[in-house]
């Protein structure tokens, strides 16, 4: 893949303050964009961000109707998005969930991408790349996973909705739905708190043993291999693809 294809482009990053958000960000100025403009509820973590282009940093939470107002100011028009804000809530079975933990998951990750969406589709150039970011927990059930697994089964559709009514604007719309990657989005589940108590405060023995539970390939990805890949989405070699689910799992879901 060439990087300078993406030379002089404006790109948009949700969820961009750490974990596959900071990364998919620093990727995308790494690769020659001009512009990104970073949104994340963290306004102090995107402040310290030092990234080689130009860099408009939107703090606020992306379920907010008029956040998208000042987001829409800042982007102009739009080449490449990454729409990654999410939140993994706390797992429990549908009978034992409450409404409001429920809501709290659906309206991150599924309310919040729509507005994030609307306004990206609003403001897409012809030819633009756009990468939601799902799960692999929306394509295999698990138990404890309600709102989450359905939020990301939703994105995955969603995905598949935008890229239909991009399409004669040649706006590709993908989706990226990863397994297990090393972010701290994991130290809110209280299975992996646990595990890292197991192995006394060693979190990378805790990463390979919840991996070796589930994964054939035995092991977490990386915020940076996650990058790599929505690039790829984002790029010319993607042209034809759209509306597709790039599952990167090291097996999970097989
Ligand atoms: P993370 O917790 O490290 O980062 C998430 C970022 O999103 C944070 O900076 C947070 O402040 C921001 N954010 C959360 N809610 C927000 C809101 N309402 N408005 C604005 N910003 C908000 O998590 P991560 O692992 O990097 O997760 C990024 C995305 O990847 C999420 O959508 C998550 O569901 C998805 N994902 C993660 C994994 C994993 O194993 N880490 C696997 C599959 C999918």
């Amino acid at each position: 893949m060439s990087t300078s294809e993406f030379s002089g482009k404006t790109a948009l990053v949700t969820g961009a303050a750490q974990g596959i958000g900071a990364a998919c960000a620093a990727a995308l100025a790494g690769s020659g964009v001009a512009k990104v403009v970073l949104v994340d509820l963290d306004g102090a973590t995107l402040e310290a961000m030092d990234l080689p282009c130009e860099v408009v940093r939107v703090a606020g939470d992306v379920t907010d109707e008029a956040l998208w107002a000042r987001v829409e100011q800042a982007c102009g028009t739009l080449d490449c998005a990454v729409l990654n804000a999410g939140i993994a809530g706390t797992p429990a079975l549908l009978s034992d969930m409450s409404y409001e933990d429920w809501r709290r998951v659906v309206s991150v990750n599924l309310d919040g991408l729509f507005l994030s969406l609307r306004s990206t589709m609003k403001l897409a150039a012809k030819g633009a790349g756009v990468v939601l970011t799902a799960s692999v927990a929306g394509v295999k059930a698990e138990p404890g996973t309600g709102p989450y697994g359905a939020s990301k089964a939703a994105v995955l559709h969603l995905a598949k909705i935008a890229a239909k009514e991009g399409a004669r604007r040649r706006i590709r719309v993908n989706a990226i739905a990863p397994g297990g990657v090393d972010t701290a989005i994991w130290d809110a589940v209280p299975m992996f708190s646990d595990l890292v108590e197991k192995h006394q405060g060693d979190r990378a023995g805790a990463l390979e043993e919840m991996a070796s539970y589930a994964t054939p390939m035995g092991r977490f990805q990386s915020p940076e291999e996650i990058a790599a890949q929505v690039l790829f989405l984002l790029s010319d070699a993607a042209g034809t693809i759209t509306g597709t689910a790039l599952v990167t799992d090291g097996g999970y879901s097989l």
